[in-house]
């Protein structure tokens, strides 16, 4: 049986919210998305940092880069190389898993190219959910409302949850369980602009071993940081967790240690990024979930999968498979 579905709002501008974005807006159904980020893409994040001599350091301080298994996949990677929005970076993965794709002026620059034909209001976050006879009206914490047929969830999913906790809407006990149960990995990630060149190697990424430092990139030698050497170093989640409530200056004073055979200069200014929510530890175990009481409630994202989650360079295609599977559901 058809749904009939002709509006649907989209809770989030991550790559899921996004992909969803574009397939349901191509086939003609009107699509808004809010974004409580100041910036479009989610976790594609993208990052300036300017020191005092005008000296600017580009970072790619979220996702690093994908792989991809999947054939439906494949077909909007192969159109993302076409139009020039991504490039392969030549990483050995000690998986075989190659190629490795990045976005090509920045990750970010992905996520503003699927954004460029969407109604996406920013700096807009949702703070209730209401249903109604005719669909719902989400509410904004600057008093707005918009109004929909359908609705898509893609925020982590510990967000969607209290999203709906605080518009008084309960899930039946059994799904509520499974989703409590989705939980993520944190990640501290320090953000170090160098007087000059990082002493990492072509292509400008590694992830030591026993360290503190999981992985660690040079955003200049990946070439989206021509004039500022900009490191971007992301911990690990057993040091994530350890240090999470620490003060920030201990934070770098830790990570950069355990980074200096790498840095090889001075550190002209740094920043740390607070991720709660990196990347899935245990996903819910199917790709899609649909709710048609009060509503009709899509929700989508990185956690919806029923692969594990054992590879974090497989995390976007998740997110992006579950953002098509959302949006075909809703064209049904
Ligand atoms: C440090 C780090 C490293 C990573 N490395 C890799 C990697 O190497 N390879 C890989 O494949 N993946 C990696 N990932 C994971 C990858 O970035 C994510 O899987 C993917 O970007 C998730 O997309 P999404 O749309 O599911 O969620 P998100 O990108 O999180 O999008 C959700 C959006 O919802 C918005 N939102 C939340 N609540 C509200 C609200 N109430 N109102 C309005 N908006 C709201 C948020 O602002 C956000 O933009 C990494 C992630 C991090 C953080």
């Amino acid at each position: 049986m058809s749904i009939n579905v002709q509006s649907c709002l989209i809770i989030g501008g991550g790559i899921s919210g996004l992909i969803a974005g574009n397939i349901l807006q191509k086939k003609g159904k009107i699509v808004t998305i809010l974004d409580k980020g100041r910036g479009i893409g989610g976790r594609l994040a993208t990052r300036r940092i300017h020191d005092s001599d005008q000296i600017t350091g580009v970072f790619d301080y979220g996702m690093q880069f994908f792989t991809v298994t999947d054939p439906l996949f494949q077909e909007w990677v192969d159109q993302w190389l076409l139009e020039g929005v991504i490039t392969e970076w030549p990483n050995q993965l000690s998986e075989g898993q190659t190629p490795c794709y990045r976005g090509k002026n920045s990750n970010r620059s992905l996520g503003q190219y699927l954004a460029e034909n969407l109604e996406i209001h920013r700096q807009t976050r949702a703070v209730s959910l209401k249903s109604h006879d005719s669909g719902w009206t989400v509410e904004t914490e600057t008093g707005q409302s918009f109004q929909a047929d359908s609705l898509m969830l893609t925020p982590p999913v510990p967000q969607s949850l209290s999203l709906l906790e605080t518009s008084n809407l309960a899930l039946p006990s059994l799904i509520k369980s499974r989703l409590e149960e989705v939980t993520y990995y944190p990640c501290l990630t320090l953000l170090a602009l160098l007087e000059g060149s990082s002493l990492i190697a072509e292509p400008g990424w590694l992830t030591p071993k026993d360290s503190p430092v999981a992985a660690i990139a040079c955003n200049q030698k990946k070439g989206i940081s021509p004039q500022g050497c900009a490191v971007t170093i992301h911990s690990t989640p057993e040091f994530s967790e350890a240090y999470w409530d620490r003060d920030q200056a201990v934070i770098a004073e830790t990570l950069l240690n355990a980074a200096s055979n790498w840095l090889g200069s001075t550190v002209l200014d740094y920043q740390v990024h607070r991720w709660r929510y990196s990347h899935p530890k245990t996903v819910y175990g199917e790709e899609l979930l649909v709710l048609e009481n009060p509503g009709l409630l899509v929700f989508a994202g990185d956690a919806f999968s029923d692969a594990p989650a054992n590879n974090i360079h497989l995390t976007l295609e998740k997110a992006v498979l579950s953002g098509i599977k959302a949006a075909n559901y809703l064209l049904h």
